[in-house]
């Protein structure tokens, strides 16, 4: 006989108040065009690192965002700066800038 049960819900609230924020704000400072990411995805259906590993750039703008540099951090090193991103959005947003900032950040923050 089949047992059924109820499975607690992951939480995926994403608390915006408490959030390290820091990268988002240095970013702004650095290279502003990131404020101007609609999350369309567009950079990400481009991407030819994208199609050899876990590489999503429409993840980490949106992880910028949330505070999530443990991920960005793991995600980042994948990209090869091709450039390509910046070619598709529509936004204009200077991806490669944004990329190489991310890094630089990173690198001074020792994470
Ligand atoms: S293509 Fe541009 S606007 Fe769209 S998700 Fe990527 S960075 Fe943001
Ligand atoms: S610069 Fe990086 S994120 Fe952008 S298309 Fe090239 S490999 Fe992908």
């Amino acid at each position: 006989m089949k047992s059924f049960q109820y499975l607690k819900k992951i939480d995926r609230t994403i608390d915006y108040d408490n959030n390290d924020r820091a990268l988002f704000y240095y970013l702004m400072r650095v290279e502003p065009t990131v404020a101007l990411c609609i999350a369309c995805g567009a950079c990400t259906a481009t991407c030819s690192a994208g199609n050899f590993s876990t590489l999503d750039l429409h993840k980490i703008m949106l992880s910028i965002r949330r505070g999530e540099k443990v991920y960005i951090a793991k995600e980042i090193t994948q990209c090869v700066l091709c450039g390509k991103c910046q070619l598709v959005c529509p936004k204009n947003v200077n991806t490669r800038g944004v990329i190489l900032q991310i890094m630089s950040f990173l690198q001074s923050s020792q994470l």
